[in-house]
């Protein structure tokens, strides 16, 4: 998996495109602009890796598109050394994101052959990233709690474990909907409160109970 100078080149601009719809988060940018997005999609669609398009990965799931990630990164506030959850790994590239923005990230995945290859991705590019195959519904409670979470699927409600998994003033990113989702930022405010403010309209794959092993 090298990274050359033509993939260097089709990232800078992709970051100059998503500057220009709006993303200004600098760490967001910086983060997109060093990970190789190449690497996390199969090798048929890697012309295609730097379009602002979501793409097919295995399982029948797909990489979200970069506009999406950078959308999400932006909402979730993230700053070195916080500890993040992510929930839906796919082809692990939003986790590699957060970890290049220099969080400590926890990502779960119910495929195993999704959770396999991602580990196997970030073992290629060296990226430490404690990835689980598990049903994200239920958080990762022996690391918790989490200054940030993000759900890269669609949920129908917000799961309890992961409001009782983040931390008082952290910030949970979830889209919430059936087919079409709205994309909702909570901040728990204190133990028992959260306040929840709506990014707009989004479309992600939906949020499935259990493992498929
Ligand atoms: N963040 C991913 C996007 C993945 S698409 C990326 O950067 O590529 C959403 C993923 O969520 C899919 O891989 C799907 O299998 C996974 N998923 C769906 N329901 C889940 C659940 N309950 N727990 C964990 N992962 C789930």
């Amino acid at each position: 998996m090298t990274d050359t100078p033509l993939h260097q080149g089709l990232r800078q601009n992709m970051v100059n495109n998503l500057r220009s719809k709006g993303i200004t988060d600098e760490s967001v940018l910086h983060a997109m602009l060093t990970v190789p997005r190449h690497c996390f999609i199969p090798e048929s669609y890697g012309a295609r890796a730097y379009e602002d398009a979501p793409l097919p990965i295995n399982c029948r799931q797909t990489i979200s598109q970069p506009y999406t990630v950078a959308k999400q990164s932006s909402l979730l506030e993230g700053a070195p050394l916080m500890k993040v959850l992510e929930i839906g790994t796919g082809s692990g590239y939003q986790a590699a994101i957060l970890k290049a923005m220099q969080m400590h990230v926890y990502t779960i995945e119910r495929h195993r052959q999704l959770y396999e290859q991602s580990q196997s991705v970030f073992k290629k590019l060296s990226l430490h990233i404690a990835g689980k195959l598990g049903d994200g519904y239920k958080g990762w409670a022996e690391f918790a709690p989490f200054d940030r979470i993000l759900v890269t699927c669609g949920a129908t409600q917000v799961p309890q474990s992961l409001l009782q998994q983040l931390k008082v003033n952290g910030i949970m990113i979830i889209p919430i909907g059936n087919e079409n989702q709205t994309m909702t930022k909570i901040i728990r405010t204190s133990d028992t409160e959260y306040t929840t403010t709506l990014h707009g309209d989004c479309r992600f794959v939906p949020m499935l109970n259990d493992i498929n092993m």
